[in-house]
């Protein structure tokens, strides 16, 4: 067998033996050969594309197991992305522009992915600040999963005004002295109010949900994203908002592979959801592109424990374990692997009742079912997790709450929260991810940096080191681990002949550079199934062809999604201490959309 590809004289790390590789053979998007230049490229024939890696560190492609992609997708393009962006002033900056920009009725959003203890001045904005910047266009900024602000504009636009505020469920509203509402609104601790009123700006055509898609994806490609699974979502609704997703997967323009879970929409109906949707698809419907997961994260209502460390742990109500209980037997007699959110031992203790009586009458073994998050499950609950054959999905949601979380618990608490080192001794399986893009951000580099390093974005050492993870260890968990999370383990996740050719060259060696500098990785040579998916830097010649954004307005033709590096020269020159000259922004010749070449710079080149 010929290849069509082969990539040489790399340092490829392959997750099993031998650790590293120079060479790779692909053939019809999977992994044909491994081994040194040598062997591999004496398979080459006339027609092999060679690569030659220039002696980069590659990775097999990162796999986020808990990410809400889909969803994520349909809003790109509208979101103005704090994230990574190292100072307020700059954040705030950034708003204004992009409001002279948005023309109204259109909102300028910025929807989590960011915190204050990134920023340098350590503080959020006021609405003060806010309403400066853009004092016309609707404005909506999401803070975590606790508050969101909206300026003067934004608070007309959704009807919020003197006497007209709806009430909501465990969620506030502030005033000022005269009983106008202030623009800043407040989850304690149920985010509805939040994402309801998110929910009220306008949505983009069909044709810029298509272009927003791609270019998220490309977006994660872009950090050495080949695979995730989507955790769906609220206002995410099965079918009718997978429409998108179904179409850019028809066309072959998938650049991520994904595996998405369902997400119930209706409080109190949630098994009338799930039973029309196993009468609907099945479980590995699809194919290695896009295929369906099973049900969560979102199963019942009455189970959801919000991860606001603001304010204190809530209860779950009595209902909720005769109501999960419906749901997961339903799923378990379809064979219908299953999700849950839960953050807090409480909760998991609750839904182990559930799941130990119905694995009594209905087993389990076998089904790929998992916990997400986990922060404060104790080691009782492992046990029973370890025993039922569950999995636990992990995200660096403490690298955004950790402060908060240290704050109202102490420090030894947060020492293991979550106890990531347990769990493996435990052989439970284990996946890494996210939970991007309304807390956390996506990029992975993010979470693998907490995974090794123990620390917050902004800096706050949570873990002793019994509870960090080597390079190899935090690598593992974001490939192979997260493959079992959609029962595709041995499919994907490691540099090994017959598994797909997913992998990701970095811009430096994950292995060996100082702790500090691993958020600042980025792919610069992405491939998913053999096909390059994005390229950077000296391998941009291989570069799928660019997709200009639409709608014209979108922030994401300015500044892209996760901030880079050399768009602030001045923070990065404060963080390196090196001369500005080295790190300053590149410019270059792009193609504008009036299809004139002008002077631009390769942050807005997708
Ligand atoms: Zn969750
Ligand atoms: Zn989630």
């Amino acid at each position: 067998m010929v290849p069509n590809t082969i990539l040489y004289n790399g340092k490829i790390a392959t997750n099993g033996t031998p650790r590293f590789v120079e060479a790779v053979a692909i053939e019809d998007g999977k992994i044909t050969a491994i081994g040194t230049d040598g062997e591999v490229l004496a398979l080459q024939g006339p027609s092999t594309k060679l690569i030659d890696l220039k002696r980069h560190t590659a990775i097999p492609g990162l796999n986020d197991s808990h990410i809400h992609t889909i969803r994520g997708g349909l809003n790109f393009n509208m979101e103005l992305r704090w994230d990574g962006v190292p100072s307020l002033a700059d954040a705030l900056s950034m708003l204004k522009e992009q409001a002279q920009r948005t023309a109204p009725p259109q909102w300028v959003r910025v929807v989590g992915g960011w915190n204050e203890f990134q920023f340098a001045e350590r503080r959020m904005p006021t609405i003060a600040e806010i309403n400066e910047a853009a004092p016309e266009v609707p404005v909506f900024v999401l803070h975590l999963y606790d508050r969101a602000w909206l300026n003067g504009a934004a608070l007309r636009a959704v009807g919020y005004t003197k006497g007209n505020v709806p009430s909501f469920p465990a969620g506030e509203v502030e005033y000022d002295s005269n009983g106008n509402p202030t623009g800043m609104i407040i989850a304690k601790p149920n985010a509805n109010i939040l994402y309801s009123t998110l929910a009220k700006g306008p949505k983009l055509s069909h044709e810029d949900q298509l272009n927003s898609t791609r270019l998220f994806m490309r977006e994660l490609n872009r950090f050495g994203l080949t695979s995730a699974i989507d955790a769906g979502g609220g206002f995410q609704n099965f079918p009718d908002d997978y429409e998108v997703i179904n179409e850019l997967h028809k066309s072959g323009d998938m650049s991520l592979r994904i595996a998405y879970n369902l997400f119930t929409q209706k409080p109190k109906q949630e098994l009338s959801d799930f039973q029309r949707w196993t009468g609907m698809v099945k479980p590995g419907q699809g194919d290695d592109y896009f295929r369906v997961n099973g049900a969560g994260e979102m199963l019942v209502f009455s189970a959801a424990d919000f991860e606001d460390f603001l304010v204190e742990r809530p209860d779950v109500p009595a209902v909720m374990e005769g109501e999960l209980e419906a749901v997961v037997r339903h799923l378990a007699e379809n064979r219908w692997p299953f999700r849950l959110h839960a953050t807090y031992d409480e909760t998991i203790s609750h839904a182990l009742n559930v799941y130990e009586r119905v694995n009594r009458d209905v087993p389990l073994e076998g089904l790929h079912w998992f916990f997400d998050h986990c922060e404060t499950v104790s080691e009782r609950n492992l046990e029973r997790i370890k025993a039922l054959g569950g999995g636990i999905a992990i995200q660096n949601r403490m690298a955004f709450q950790g402060e908060y979380f240290v704050d109202r618990y102490g420090k030894q608490q947060a020492a293991h929260t979550p106890p990531i080192r347990k769990m493996l001794e435990l052989g439970i399986s284990v996946g890494a991810g996210t939970d991007a893009t309304r807390v956390s951000s996506y990029n992975p580099f993010l979470s693998l940096y907490w995974l090794i390093t123990g620390k917050t974005v902004g800096g706050l050492g949570l873990y002793p080191q019994e509870n960090r993870m080597s390079s190899e260890e935090a690598l593992r968990l974001y490939t192979i681990g997260s493959s079992w999370f959609s029962s595709e383990d041995g499919k994907k996740g490691s540099i090994a002949v017959g598994q797909f050719a997913d992998l990701a060259v970095l811009s430096a060696d994950f292995f060996t550079i100082p702790e500090e500098d691993i958020r600042d990785l980025e792919s610069v040579l992405t491939v998913t199934g053999g096909k390059v998916v994005y390229a950077a830097d000296n391998f941009e010649p291989l570069a799928p062809p660019s997709l200009p954004v639409s709608p014209d307005w979108s922030p994401v033709k300015t500044y892209g999604g996760y901030a880079k590096n050399n768009l602030y020269p001045a923070a990065v020159h404060a963080r390196t201490q090196q001369p500005v000259a080295q790190t300053a922004h590149r410019h270059r010749y792009v193609q504008s959309d009036g299809g004139v070449w002008s002077l631009g710079c390769d942050c807005f080149a997708f």
